[in-house]
């Protein structure tokens, strides 16, 4: 087959009918799931486009294989075939173990500055799950993917930099909150404008081009103040600036709605509505919140008002740890949600846990800039059951269906959607799905695969 390109132009991808995609295999499980997930890929694309649109896939080396073959955990080959063929695919690698050696995801993630991590929850049905309307989640997560404690600045304690960087603090910025200098190791935690920013747009224009209804900017600022606070401005200002006639903020929408039910309403009486506390406050924050209704009537009220705001795409935060309780009790009031590295890593997982854990957890790392994008199992190398022809493929599978809608192959995305519900459905599972549901049939990984197929007719 021919060496065809995706290729990146006028912000949009161009997709060859025959695109070579790289793909690394993985560690551990990672063969069983591969060759597993790879069938399934090839026979969406056949039954879709009937031979019109094949995948010329590529082997590339990573992780244990690479080790062995090369010496080397990370070959430059690999890095250079995701850089020209724009996307690829991998599974699960170890991370070696050993002074300095950094983890490889992260490391691929990094050197293509692959800035989000996206991660979509939704169940399907039949999947055991452990709470009561697992039906309710269908939630993307943008999870920052550059910053935050992914740059990985860390000072290990007793070490000579560390007490060179406290002594610093002490001395030259008067910090005097260190508990116990001696023995302290220190991380730092950047946050930037641009990170946030480019962030931001991506899940607001995934959103905008999906249909979904809102978005939700999920960080600790409370405690955070310049990082995960400013993350929470920072996104609200580009929604704000970039994207004003297609969105309308939380408190905003408080404001017109307030109008909207009494149209001769004062801007205080409507400014009492929005902070229930407003008597208690100092005269200058009155005014302040006074202001903000004043603005936002003459801003936008023609607009957004009478009811329009309603169809606009809603940008509202909310505190880390409320949110890890509300997408436990009231998840369909979270939509897609766009956070910082650390909480996104916690939070992806556990939603993974909502809708039947990490054997079918689908994930993608994406520069919507350049175009540049690795999906990838999220779950690890499980080393246990390696070459058992054991686990659930799902990770992979979903990821590969990620990719497929990423490149614009919907049909096939469709039919894989299409074939693992009909799997699940059926209750023809691996021994995770199997030994939590009642009457399921259990299959090894391959044959999972091999379901999903003939589910796909
Ligand atoms: P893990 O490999 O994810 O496995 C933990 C457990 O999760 C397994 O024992 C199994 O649970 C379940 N599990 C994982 N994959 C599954 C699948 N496909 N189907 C069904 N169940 C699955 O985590 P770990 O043991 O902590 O990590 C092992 C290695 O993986 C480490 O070297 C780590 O660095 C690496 N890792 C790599 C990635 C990556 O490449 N993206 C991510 C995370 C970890 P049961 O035992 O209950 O059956």
């Amino acid at each position: 087959m021919t060496n065809q390109i995706i290729t990146m132009k006028n912000k949009k991808l161009n997709v060859p009918n025959n695109p070579t995609i790289p793909f690394i295999e993985g560690d551990g499980i990672g063969p069983d799931i591969w060759r597993s997930s790879q069938k399934v890929f090839d026979a969406a694309v056949k039954l879709a486009y009937l031979g019109s649109k094949k995948i010329n896939w590529l082997e590339v080396l990573a992780g244990e294989k690479a080790f062995r073959k090369t010496k080397n955990w990370l070959p430059e080959k690999t890095l250079i075939a995701f850089r020209k063929y724009l996307v690829g695919i991998k599974g699960p690698l170890t991370t070696p173990i050993g002074g300095g050696v950094r983890s490889l995801n992260v490391v691929l993630r990094q050197m293509l500055d692959l800035y989000v991590c996206q991660r979509p929850v939704k169940w399907f049905k039949g999947v055991p799950s452990p709470v009561k309307y697992p039906e309710n989640i269908d939630i993307i997560i943008f999870r920052e993917n550059s910053e935050d404690i992914y740059a990985g600045i860390e000072f290990a304690s007793g070490s000579k930099n560390v007490k060179k960087l406290i002594s610093f603090l002490c001395e030259n910025l008067n910090v005097n909150k260190i508990r116990f200098p001696e023995t302290s190791s220190l991380g730092i935690k950047p946050v930037s404008k641009q990170g946030t920013q480019r962030l931001v747009k991506a899940a607001i224009d995934f959103a905008l081009a999906k249909n979904r209804k809102s978005i939700t900017l999920v960080h600790k600022g409370n405690i955070m103040k310049f990082t995960e606070g400013s993350f929470r401005d920072w996104g609200y200002e580009l929604a704000i600036n970039d994207y004003r006639d297609k969105v309308v903020t939380e408190r905003e929408s408080w404001i017109l709605n307030n109008k909207d039910c009494k149209h001769n309403i004062t801007i205080e009486e409507n400014a009492k509505f929005v902070e229930p506390g407003y008597d208690l406050m100092t005269l200058e924050k009155q005014i302040e919140i006074c202001k903000e209704v004043e603005v936002i009537i003459n801003n936008i009220y023609s607009s957004h008002g009478h009811g329009v705001f309603r169809n606009k795409l809603l940008i509202k935060d909310a505190i880390a740890d409320i949110t890890f309780q509300q997408v436990l009790t009231r998840p369909k009031e979270f939509d897609v949600i766009a956070t910082l590295n650390l909480n996104g890593d916690y939070l992806s997982d556990a939603l993974a846990a909502q809708v039947g854990g990490i054997g079918i957890a689908p994930g993608g790392n994406i520069n919507y800039i350049t175009g540049h994008a690795i999906f990838e199992a999220t779950h690890g190398t499980a080393p246990k059951y390696a070459n058992l022809d054991k686990v659930n493929p799902g990770s992979v599978i979903l990821s590969g269906e990620m990719m497929l809608r990423y490149i614009g192959w919907f049909e096939a995305a469709d039919l894989i959607i299409k074939g693992v519900t009909g799997a699940i459905n059926a209750k023809t599972v691996t021994y995770d799905f199997h030994r939590m549901m009642s009457n399921a049939r259990l299959k090894k990984c391959s044959e999972f695969g091999d379901e999903i197929i003939k589910n796909m007719n």
